[in-house]
C-alpha cells in the first residue's frame, strides 16, 4: 500500500470516542492521512465496543461488513483487547489489534502494517494500565461546541454485571495540570462545553492524590478563559461528597446536571449487583446541595433473580423520586462476569415489558418535569438547524448531548448562530423536547 488513506469507525460510548480522537490526532500528527468515507479507504481503524452483548454484536457486523467490502482492518478498543485469538482466527483481513491501554502505539502499528503486506500486528496488553499522562494531540470528531475530556480510565469497583474492569482495568485518574492543558486546548479549537468523563468520576483523584480531588479539577477548569459549561458525566453513588456538590452549586460554568447511575433500588438487588445501598438518600442530598438541579439516573430490568416484588419497589422508586431524565436497560447476560452464571435468569420476555413499564412511568414524569419550563427563560447551547422542523436545535444545561432533550429554537431576528449560547424563551414542553423562541441578544 502507498500512502493510502485510513478510514475510520468509532463504536460505543463517549469515553470510546475520545480514544478515536487521541488517535487520529496521532495518526495525523504522524504524516498519516485518515478520512470518514470508507469507500475512499483500503485500511480502515475500527474503534470496537464490547460493553454488552448488543454492543459486542454491532461491532462484529461492522467488521464483517468491510471485510466483506475488501477492507483490511486495525480494530482498536474494547473487542480487540477481549477477544484478540478469536479475531485473528476467524477474520483473515484483520491486519492488527491494538488494545485499550495501547492506543498511543497507533501510528507506529499503521505504519508498519502499510509497509509490509504480510504482517499481522498485536499490541494488546494483558493489563491494559498505561493510560497516558501527558497532553496527545486529538482531532475533535464530537459535537462542534462540545467536547470530551476523559479524566481517568479503568474502574476499581466490581458491580457483577460489569465487564468494564476486565477491558480496561483498574481506576487511574490523569493529574489536573494535564487535563487543565488539555481543557485549554481544546476550547482554544473551539470547544464552549467541556463534558468530563470516566468510568466513576466521583472517585477521581483517590489513586493519585489519595483523596477525592473532582472539586478541585472542577476549580481549575473553571479558570479557563472562554470556556463556558463544565459537564460532569458518571456519579458513583457510594456516599455523598458535600464538598463536590456544593463546589457544583458554586461554581457558575459547571452544569447544574447529575448523571448517576442507580441501576436499581431494591436492597437485595443492589447487594446481588455488589452496588452501593440506600439510592434515595444520595438523591436527597443531590437534591439538598444543589437547586434547580436535573438528575439523569439508568437502570437495569431483569437482573437474575428480580422478583416481581423487587421489582414493583424499583417502580415505586422511580415514581416517588421523578428524576428528571432516566435510561432503562433489559439486564444483558455475560458469561465472563458474575451475574452471568447467576441462577434465575429472567427471560426476554419479562425484562422488556418491565421495561416497557418504566419508560411509560418515565414519559409522564418526564412531560411533567418539562412543562415546569414553559415560561422560563433558559440558556441553550446552539448545536444545529433541524431543515425539516425550519427551526434551531440545542441543548440546555440540563441536558447532555445524545441521551437527553433537545431544545428547538424560533429565531424571529436572525440572531442566532451555530456554537453560540442563546436566551430561550420556552413556549412548549413534550415529553423528550421543548420548543421555544431566541431572545434578541442584549
Ligand atoms: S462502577 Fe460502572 S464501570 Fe465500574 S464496575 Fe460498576 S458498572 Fe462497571
Amino acid at each position: 500500500m502507498k500512502n493510502p488513506k485510513i478510514g475510520v469507525v468509532t463504536l460505543g460510548c463517549p469515553k470510546n470516542t475520545t480514544d478515536t480522537e487521541v488517535m487520529l490526532g496521532i495518526l495525523k500528527e504522524a504524516g498519516l492521512e485518515v478520512t470518514f468515507d470508507n469507500d475512499e479507504a483500503q485500511l480502515c481503524l475500527i474503534n470496537t465496543c464490547a460493553f454488552i452483548e448488543d454492543a459486542r454484536r454491532e461491532s462484529v457486523k461492522t467488521l464483517i461488513e468491510l471485510a466483506d467490502e475488501g477492507k483490511e482492518l486495525i480494530i482498536t478498543g474494547c473487542l480487540a483487547q477481549h477477544y484478540k485469538e478469536e479475531l485473528l482466527g476467524e477474520i483473515p483481513e484483520v491486519r492488527a489489534l491494538v488494545g485499550t491501554g495501547d492506543l498511543t502505539k497507533i501510528a507506529d502499528v499503521v505504519k508498519a502494517v502499510i509497509a509490509d503486506s504480510s504482517l499481522r500486528i498485536v499490541e494488546v496488553s494483558d493489563v491494559p494500565n498505561d493510560y497516558h499522562e501527558e497532553v496527545l494531540p486529538r482531532l475533535n470528531i464530537g459535537f462542534g461546541a462540545s467536547a470530551y475530556l476523559k479524566i481517568a480510565e479503568g474502574c476499581d469497583h466490581r458491580c457483577t454485571f460489569c465487564i468494564i474492569p476486565m477491558l480496561r482495568g483498574d481506576f487511574r485518574s490523569r493529574s489536573i495540570e494535564s487535563l487543565v492543558e488539555e481543557a485549554k486546548y481544546l476550547v482554544k479549537n473551539g470547544a464552549r462545553e467541556i463534558i468530563l468523563i470516566s468510568q466513576d468520576s466521583t472517585y477521581y483523584g483517590l489513586d493519585i492524590y489519595k483523596r477525592m480531588a473532582l472539586a478541585d479539577l472542577l476549580r481549575a477548569l473553571h479558570e479557563i478563559e472562554d470556556l463556558h459549561w463544565i459537564r460532569i458525566m458518571y456519579f458513583y453513588p457510594s456516599e455523598t461528597n458535600v464538598e463536590l456538590l456544593k463546589t457544583i452549586a458554586e461554581l457558575p460554568k459547571v452544569v447544574k446536571y447529575v448523571d448517576i447511575p442507580l441501576q436499581h433500588s431494591h436492597p437485595e438487588v443492589l447487594s446481588s449487583m455488589a452496588r452501593p445501598q440506600k439510592p434515595e438518600a444520595v438523591i436527597e442530598a443531590i437534591r439538598k446541595y444543589i437547586p434547580d438541579v436535573a438528575i439523569r439516573s439508568t437502570f437495569i430490568v431483569g437482573f437474575p433473580g428480580e422478583t416481581d416484588e423487587q421489582f414493583e419497589h424499583l417502580h415505586t422508586f422511580i415514581s416517588e423520586q421523578r428524576l428528571n431524565r432516566l435510561g432503562v436497560f433489559t439486564y444483558s447476560k455475560q458469561t465472563e462476569v458474575p451475574s452471568g452464571n447467576m441462577p434465575d435468569q429472567i427471560s426476554e420476555k419479562l425484562k422488556k415489558s418491565r421495561r416497557k413499564r418504566i419508560m411509560e412511568l418515565q414519559h409522564g414524569i418526564s412531560t411533567e418535569a418539562n412543562q415546569k419550563l414553559v415560561g422560563r427563560t433558559i440558556e441553550v447551547l446552539i448545536e444545529g438547524f433541524d431543515e425539516a422542523k425550519g427551526l434551531y436545535v440545542g441543548r440546555s444545561q440540563w441536558d447532555a448531548p445524545q441521551v437527553d432533550n433537545q431544545v428547538y429554537v424560533q429565531d424571529p431576528d436572525g440572531d442566532v448562530i451555530i456554537g453560540d449560547f442563546v436566551k430561550v424563551l420556552i413556549q412548549e414542553a413534550r415529553p423528550y423536547d421543548l420548543f421555544g423562541m431566541a431572545k434578541p441578544a442584549s
